[in-house]
């Protein structure tokens, strides 16, 4: 009761309110020349910086015709924990299905190291954002949009 009398009393408020805002002002003013530095980005017009090695999306490796270099093994569906890849075609040559759900994949890299024709390989492609289930989930035409070639 005593305390919430203290924290209550016009008095205090009033000079909590003024010295918050001293706070801010000072802040503000460091920030403006540079004399103390944001420590938050002004999104997205500013952008983190990332590692080159960040492992995001995985991403189809192209030939210089934009051929996929895949030859539907299947290993990567087989070994993917998410089951986030869906395959199908003939062994051998390039897949006539070939599909990405983003919203299930969690970037592990596994589908990289089992393709024995480095057909398939980590992206640092990670802001990838979508309303629907429908937009994430990428077919081979989008896949190849969004990969990079050899
Ligand atoms: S990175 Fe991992 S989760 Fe994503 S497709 Fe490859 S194996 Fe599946
Ligand atoms: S492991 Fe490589 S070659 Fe085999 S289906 Fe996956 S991407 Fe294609």
């Amino acid at each position: 009761m005593i305390l919430k009398k203290y924290l209550y009393s016009p008095r205090n408020m009033f000079t909590g309110v003024i010295s918050s805002s001293l706070t801010i002002v000072k802040s503000l003013i460091r920030r403006k020349y540079g004399f103390e530095k944001s420590i938050t980005l002004n999104y997205p017009i500013e952008q983190y910086h990332y590692s080159d090695r960040l492992m995001g999306m995985p991403e189809l490796v192209l030939n210089e015709k934009g051929k996929s270099l895949c030859t539907s093994c299947d290993l990567c569906v087989q070994i993917c924990p998410t089951k986030c890849l869906e395959l199908k075609g003939e062994v051998g040559k390039e897949p006539k299905l070939f599909s990405l759900s983003l919203s299930d994949c969690i970037f592990c890299g596994h589908c990289e190291v089992v393709c024995p024709d480095k057909a398939i390989t980590m992206g640092n492609n990670h802001m990838l954002t979508g309303h629907k289930e429908e937009v994430l989930r990428l077919d081979f035409s989008e896949w190849k949009k969004l990969s990079s070639r050899q």
